[in-house]
């Protein structure tokens, strides 16, 4: 049997202290690992690297790889928002599929591993959803942002809809998106978006011309309804 003397040699976080035994035809060696737990480690294995630490590292690498942001079986905020964004995109059965993927918007390459979007995007803050800044834009930096979508801004915007805004609807409706998705991603109420993109209001702005006159009782049923909401 060939032995090789490893006393005070360093295998990753492992040093070799002294032989300690045999496990078949191989050398153990009694290490000390350098968070300072003291193991019992085979030479072949320790040599050969898939021995490096006490056990240590495969904890700390198997905690990199969880992000701590999928703590047993439930995501992070921003871990949710990263899955769902590759739903939205990838998986047809998707409820939002049809507006995403099916409109050919993709996640960026790098954006496919959580780790990058993590860190250029940083946490999801509270009351806030993942929006692309350009609507017919990729899931990429630089086109995303966090938006809020908490209650106050939604009423907000339900009595206050600014010209931009107004612009951003029929913007979003002219290339495909629906009018539910329009408003959750908005943040405005779904009687709001239909009636700027059917030009009842903000035409001025928008240019969206309106095609028919709501009859009166539409018209009433729909002040009702947003008044209900925006309260
Ligand atoms: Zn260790």
């Amino acid at each position: 049997v060939k032995r090789v003397d490893m006393t005070g040699r360093v295998f990753g976080r492992l040093t070799a202290l002294e032989p300690v035994g045999r496990r078949g035809t191989n050398v153990t060696w009694r290490c000390r690992c350098e968070c300072g737990t003291e193991v019992v480690a085979a030479g072949n294995d320790m040599r050969a690297g898939l021995k490096q630490s006490c056990g240590c590292l495969r904890r700390e690498l198997a905690k990199r790889t969880e992000h701590g942001h999928m703590v047993g079986k439930k995501p992070s905020p921003t871990y949710s928002s990263w899955r769902a964004m590759l739903k939205r995109c990838y998986s047809p059965r998707n409820r939002s599929y049809a507006d995403y993927g099916g409109r050919g918007i993709i996640v960026c390459e790098r954006w496919r591993s959580f780790e990058p979007f993590l860190s250029d995007m940083g946490d999801r803050p509270e009351g806030t959803s993942l929006d692309r800044i350009d609507v017919n834009g990729n899931y990429e930096p630089g086109n995303c942002r966090w938006l809020a979508v908490g209650q106050q801004q939604w009423n907000r915007r339900c009595s206050v809809l600014s010209p931009q805004l107004a612009q951003e609807i029929v913007g979003r409706h002219e290339h495909g998106e629906s009018m539910a998705s329009i408003g959750r991603r908005l943040g405005i109420n779904r009687f709001t978006v239909n009636t700027v993109v059917r030009g009842l209001a903000w035409s001025s702005v928008t240019g969206v011309v309106s095609r028919r006159k709501p009859t009166r009782t539409r018209d009433a049923e729909m002040k009702r309804k947003h008044m209900e909401i925006a309260r």
